[in-house]
């Protein structure tokens, strides 16, 4: 094979063969199987046939072709042992296969494997061996069949046919069922690829090294095995073949590790880039780097098929992965999180044959990182915990630690059995797996309280009001529900009545779970009128929950919304629910200033710039507002200006509740759509300040100055000046009629001025100027540049004139016709026409011109050329452009690229000669 295939190209080579020979080419099926309650993962390209084998269901072709994602990582297939100690397994990997069903069978399967590896991919004869199988127990007859088609096979050395018995070359489906003989494709590696060179070892096919290579297994499923030993040979007889995908590429890309094909260069670039080793160093201490691109690429595809971390099941192998790699990553020197990066580029490359990773770009990387956050946060909690268990351990003599234990580690610190085993196993330690899983399961029985009470989904609320009417029974809660008050108090005490994980109302929760808390009472606000939620944390004696929303689940029912991020809560723990303040204090600075914009564009605007909507988040606000034009940005400074000086006033803000009636006579504004209860919650901005006066005379003046007043429920600071300040980023319209302003207050002001400055800087720094002086810099390097490019153009114009002139030398004479096809580089359309025009000076009569710069092309032919019939169109199309215009001057273009443009130019004279026959 002359040029290095890439694993794209020898992936689709594969699949090319197989199509050639009448196989019809099958996508792969989800790493999750569908319906196959007994498998955790697609683990070989069988999984997705396996009921046709079994004879339940068909498929509407006989020949099937694929390349099947698989994951080896958990139950019967596991090789996560192998991955990183080795070149050759991977927890992800995918494996290429062909499929007969009832159709043909041994022969031409082998002939096949044989044609592929040696003809197409140019594999050296000498060096593959085929292993047939032979019945170590006797009762299953040798496949001689299999054997005496190898020995055919053109080249084959007939000593390279190897017998072995049930182990490596019987396939079973189960203990019973469909069962065949295999016949597996190995290949030496050469001597130089021996593992274990100088020491007594079974060196072979199947041996104890590294020197012969396992590549393609070729599965003949030809008989039924029953219970009591009969064997039957089956109607149909089905040929299922695995080629290791990374594992080929290896062999033809001659490098000797699957980390080292170009299906890993991108992410071992990326990591090296983090790390700063160059590639000796990382040969050096290359386990860290392929555990890393191997765990980075499974999870990738996991989270893809859906898989994403957690606690249970499939979802614990996608957190386990990942834990893994990261911890692996601090090996290497890696800190911040990492894997985003790694898998950005695993994307970048199996992208195209897996659309599936582009779709789910973001969730893959978002995953990944929070996931690493997630695990920062306790790992070294964790590990220190785990030295000193290992520590009891040695000093009692012992050498496996407690399965219990290391279950603790993982509830408690978010660690997880294979992490904990890997640092066992670094000082010659273990631990016992079976008490690992034991504790597991009894504990995911333990939390799940005994008692499901539903799931959330459709019934969420009828959920909800179950557990609200449960605590109220148990008397934990009253009549009304939790009590809700964001405005008194942001820190409440109170029990923990009731925890909800996966839809389940459950005991106790476990660290990263993700939870619902209910408790008597909260301070945390509830997204309502544009405010977004409270953030914050639970916290108890021994554990912490961060809450990143609220609501309210059903009548009566508010929960928070976050994550275990360490120890384990339980319902009846006594805690304390604290809403993040800073968060808390930005987003009350938006909401108020907000009320005094409103105030403001009324002012500047005009009363009908009510609010149509708005957002008040702790970064920013954003207001809608009813207004026919653009505000002019006059307009947009003197509001910005008049909510500043609102700020400046320090006015009080005052918020009372009273009845609606009251309100709307007061001449509260009211917003236009809104439900209002029969008491509501009104805030006013004063004018003055004598409300803090003792005088109940001044004080009922004072009211009745108000600068603002609306009904809100919204959290407001109590002074306007710590708004600090108000900045508008942007005017713009949001709908018909509706115009959107953005703006910032507070620490979001200074931040964008603080920006804005360091720009300003920098763009002066750049001009070498004075920060005042900025603008009129520009101005004058702008007149510059517009200066030069008028310089430029003529220059343009001269040099294109005499390339021009020059070749007026190279007109050909076709048919008497004077032909000039010419390249002139650096030139414009313009520029092209007048050359034409000048051509057309020189030959009035009998001339023809193609002129081409860049991909654009001008033709222009004399009006007697087109009374015999032809026209600057045919000659733009006749040279493989595109264009059109009139019969003696068209324009197009060419198929852009240089070499190109003298090709076409050459075909004009043949065009000139062909037209005017
Ligand atoms: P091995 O003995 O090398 O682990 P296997 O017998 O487990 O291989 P099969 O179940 O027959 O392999 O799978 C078919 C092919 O898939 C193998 O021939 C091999 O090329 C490839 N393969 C198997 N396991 C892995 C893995 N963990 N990573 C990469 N490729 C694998
Ligand atoms: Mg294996």
């Amino acid at each position: 094979m002359s040029k290095k295939l890439t694993g794209n190209e020898i992936r689709q080579t594969f699949i090319d063969f197989f199509v050639e020979h009448g196989h019809t080419a099958v996508p792969s099926m989800s790493l999750v199987p569908g319906g196959d309650a007994t498998l955790l993962f697609t683990n070989s390209g069988m999984v997705q046939f396996k009921d046709v084998f079994i004879g339940t269901d068909t498929r509407p072709y006989k020949r099937a072709v694929d390349s099947q994602k698989c994951l080896r990582v958990a139950g019967k297939h596991n090789d996560l042992d192998e991955v990183g100690r080795d070149d050759t397994h991977h927890t992800f990997f995918e494996m290429l296969g062909n499929w007969s069903f009832g159709d043909y069978y041994k022969k031409e399967a082998i002939a096949w494997s044989w044609q592929l590896l040696t003809d197409v991919w140019g594999l050296p004869k000498d060096k593959l061996y085929a292993t047939c199988f032979e019945d170590d127990k006797g009762d299953i007859p040798r496949d001689d069949e299999a054997a005496d088609i190898w020995k055919l096979q053109p080249g084959f050395d007939p000593s390279h046919v190897l017998f072995f018995g049930r182990k490596e070359n019987l396939w079973q489906m189960a203990e019973f069922g469909p069962c065949g003989p295999c016949s597996e494709i190995h290949i030496d590696l050469g001597e130089e690829r021996d593992n274990l060179r100088g020491t007594d070892h079974v060196c072979g096919v199947n041996g104890e090294c590294t020197r012969y290579l396992e590549l393609w297994n070729n599965v003949f499923i030809q008989y039924n095995l029953f219970e009591d030993g009969r064997l039957e040979p089956l109607p149909a007889k089905h040929v299922d073949t695995g080629m290791g995908f990374e594992r080929i590429v290896s062999v033809l890309q001659g490098v000797d590790s699957n980390y080292k094909t170009d299906l890993f260069t991108g992410s071992l670039d990326v990591l090296r880039s983090l790390t700063g080793h160059t590639e000796k160093e990382m040969d050096v201490n290359f386990t860290p780097y392929r555990v890393i691109c191997d765990h980075a690429r499974s999870a990738a595809f996991l989270i893809a098929d859906g898989v994403v971390p957690g606690n249970g099941g499939r979802n614990y192998v996608t957190r386990m992965i990942i834990r893994r790699a990261a911890r692996f990553g601090t090996k290497i020197g890696l800190k911040e999180p990492f894997l985003a990066k790694v898998a950005e580029a695993v994307i970048n490359y199996y992208g195209d044959f897996y659309p599936e990773l582009q779709k789910n770009k973001a969730t893959i990387l978002d995953n990944l990182t929070r996931e690493e956050v997630r695990f920062a946060r306790t790992v070294e909690a964790g590990t220190a915990h785990l030295e000193n268990l290992l520590s009891e351990l040695r000093a009692s003599n012992s050498t496996t630690l407690d399965g219990h234990k290391a279950f603790d580690l993982y509830a408690t610190y978010g660690l997880p059995f294979e992490i904990s085993r890997d640092i066992a196993r670094e000082q010659g330690l273990d631990v016992d797996e079976a008490g690992f899983n034991a504790a597991k399961n009894e504990h995911s029985k333990a939390s799940g309280g005994g008692k499901a009470m539903g799931k959330t989904g459709g019934e969420d609320a009828e959920f909800f009001a179950n557990i609200l009417k449960d605590l109220q029974t148990k008397n934990k809660i009253g009549k009304d529900g939790v009590a809700y008050d964001p405005y008194t108090s942001t820190k409440v005490d109170g029990e923990v009545l009731a925890l909800i994980v996966g839809g389940e109302s459950v005991s106790s929760a476990s660290l990263d779970d993700d939870v619902e808390v209910i408790l008597p009472k909260t301070g945390f606000y509830i997204e309502s009128g544009g405010q977004v939620n409270d953030e914050g944390y639970i916290r108890g004696k021994d554990w912490e929950i961060e809450v990143n929303a609220v609501r309210r689940a059903a009548a009566g029912v508010i929960t928070h919304i976050g994550q275990v991020i360490s120890g384990q809560p339980k319902v009846g723990d006594q805690a304390t629910a604290e809403v993040d303040l800073t968060r808390r204090h930005n987003i009350m600075r938006n909401h108020t200033a907000t009320h005094l914009l409103h105030k403001a564009l009324h002012e500047v605007l005009g009363d009908h710039a009510r609010q149509a909507g708005s957002l008040v988040a702790p970064t920013h606000l954003r207001f809608d507002f009813t207004q026919p034009d653009a505000m002019t940005s006059e307009q947009v400074e003197r509001v910005e200006k008049m909510v500043n000086e609102a700020i400046a006033a320090d006015m009080p803000v005052v918020k009372v509740t009273k009845s609606l009636d009251e309100a709307k006579k007061e001449g509260a504004m009211a917003l236009f759509g809104e439900k209002y209860g029969e008491t509501v919650r009104t805030v006013s901005i004063l004018e003055s300040d004598s409300l803090l006066s003792d005088k109940p005379q001044q004080q009922a003046a004072a009211l009745q100055s108000k600068y603002s007043y609306e009904l809100c429920g919204g959290t407001h600071l109590d002074r306007t000046s710590d708004i600090g300040a108000f900045l508008i980023v942007s005017e713009g319209s949001a709908a018909a009629g509706i115009r959107r302003i953005e703006a910032v207050t507070g620490r979001g002001a200074y931040e964008l001025i603080q920006k804005r400055f360091k720009t300003l800087k920098q763009t002066a720094g750049a001009l070498k100027s004075a920060l005042e002086e900025v603008p009129v810099k520009v101005e004058m390097l702008q007149d510059e540049v517009a200066d030069l490019k008028k310089e430029l153009a003529n220059l343009r114009t001269q040099s294109a004139l005499s390339t021009f002139n020059l070749q007026l030398a190279n007109v050909q004479t076709v048919k008497d016709v004077n032909v000039l096809a010419v390249e002139i580089p650096n030139a414009d359309a313009d520029t092209l026409r007048s050359l034409a025009d000048k051509f057309r000076e020189k030959y009035p009569q009998a001339g023809a011109v193609v002129l081409v710069t860049g991909s654009t092309v001008i033709a222009t032919v004399t009006e007697d050329l087109v009374k015999r019939g032809l026209k600057a169109g045919d000659l733009i199309t006749g040279i493989g452009g595109k264009g059109g215009g009139r019969p003696n001057m068209a324009q197009g273009s060419l198929p852009a690229s240089r070499g190109n443009a003298n090709e076409a130019l050459g075909k004009a004279a043949k065009v000139v000669e062909e037209k005017l026959k």
